[in-house]
């Protein structure tokens, strides 16, 4: 993989002049197999023809922008989905060749929107006259319509469609290559209904924005829990998400998932603590007895939320769990090993299989995408294949 391409901008500028490969203590893993394993599965999910969207926006959730995208080019998906317009340049920058659609574009920049061939969302009337003021009118110009079915996030509301169809019609150089909404709660139960009357009330605006043109429009509204939970309104595309990397609310799915990314470090020292001695900043951090303790080069700075720290969240140690003691610092955080049998410069799993970012997550009250996408630059993120 081109380490040039990865996602830790402040140390890649570091390489070329090094001589010699760095070696990190704290490192994201990415194991592209299971990325693969789980796009697989979602491919399983769904008709063999219809069109996958990968969502790759922050980062690709965080893993890594372009070897991610490289890897989801070489397994064909149909399209990238990036939230801005610079998200979609640095894909191309970095060779990427898919159609790209850009969730969000900045409607002051359509200019590099179409320099780098990436589609545009139009989501409002304001964004679509600075498209028309853009774009060169003797070329075709795809773009992508959002809708809003009741997420009311961005997107046309249903009395403006319309006006919407209306004023496409008077400029024919715009091609509209797919419309869509998204949906507000695909992974709960409790709003089934809900989602329900959005995928009806879609299907209903979609067909009048498509009945007005002549020529083929791709539909879509599924995202990652969408496409379990509500499988029959696959349409021609879904957006897939956060399941590519390995999370689903579904507990059978998440069964068929694996995780895509595993937060690792190294014990750096370990400290033998006499009972009633404390440990870290606020001295928060009590030895209740004569204990071990290890201290592991990853803090808030690298996206390990300070919530975590008095025990919230425990690292595994050689198979065994060792809870935080005290507070998180900035680029450390000491765990207690009394029990475990360790050594320094051992591994330490901040999150894996056996304690994983769904349960990290629910320990601070987030959701996994949040754990996900917190993570810095600083993380140096490796590639597995
Ligand atoms: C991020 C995003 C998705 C993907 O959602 P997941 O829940 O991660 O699958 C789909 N559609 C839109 C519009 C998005 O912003």
């Amino acid at each position: 993989m081109n380490m040039n391409h990865s996602v830790d901008h402040v140390l890649t500028l570091l390489l070329p002049q090094m001589g010699k490969p760095l070696v990190f203590d704290t490192t994201l893993e990415i194991n592209l197999k299971n990325l693969v394993s789980n796009l697989n599965y979602f491919k399983s999910l769904l008709k063999p023809d219809t069109k996958i969207m990968a969502m790759v926006k922050a980062f690709s959730y965080g893993l890594g922008t372009y070897d991610v995208a490289k890897l989801l080019e070489e397994n064909n998906v149909d399209y990238l989905g990036v939230a801005n317009t610079y998200e979609g340049i640095e894909l191309r920058k970095a060779g990427i060749e898919l159609p790209i659609m850009i969730m969000k574009p900045e409607v002051d920049s359509f200019d590099l929107v179409f320099e780098y061939q990436l589609t545009p969302t139009i989501f409002s009337f304001h964004a679509l006259q600075k498209l028309i003021e853009a774009c060169d009118k003797n070329t075709t110009t795809a773009i992508s319509i959002k809708v809003d079915t009741g997420m009311h996030r961005i997107g046309f509301d249903v009395d403006e469609v319309p006006a919407l169809i209306s004023e496409l019609k008077k400029h024919p150089h715009l091609k509209i290559e797919s419309v869509f909404s998204h949906l507000a709660a695909s992974d709960e139960k409790q709003h089934e209904t809900f989602t329900i009357q959005q995928i009806d009330q879609f299907k209903s605006i979609a067909a009048s924005i498509c009945n007005s043109f002549d020529y083929a429009i791709d539909k879509h509204i599924l995202n990652s829990n969408g496409i379990i939970n509500f499988n029959d309104a696959q349409m021609e595309m879904v957006r897939l998400g956060i399941g590519l990397y390995g999370v689903s609310s579904d507990h059978e799915s998440q069964k068929q998932l694996k995780s895509a990314s595993t937060l690792k470090s190294k014990i750096a020292q370990i400290k033998h603590i006499k009972q009633g001695d404390t440990i870290g900043y606020s001295r928060a951090g009590v030895a209740q007895q004569d204990i071990s303790i290890a201290t592991i080069p990853v803090g808030y700075a690298d996206g390990l939320s300070r919530k975590l720290g008095n025990g919230n969240w425990s690292m595994i140690i050689n198979g065994t769990k060792a809870p935080i003691i005290g507070n998180v610092c900035m680029d450390m955080v000491m765990i207690d090993v009394t029990h475990i049998n360790c050594k320094e410069g051992d591994s330490a799993f901040i999150f894996s299989d056996e304690n994983s970012i769904t349960e990290m997550a629910k320990c601070i009250g987030t959701i996994p995408y949040e754990i996900l996408t917190s993570y810095s630059p600083r993380v140096r993120r490796v590639f597995k294949s």
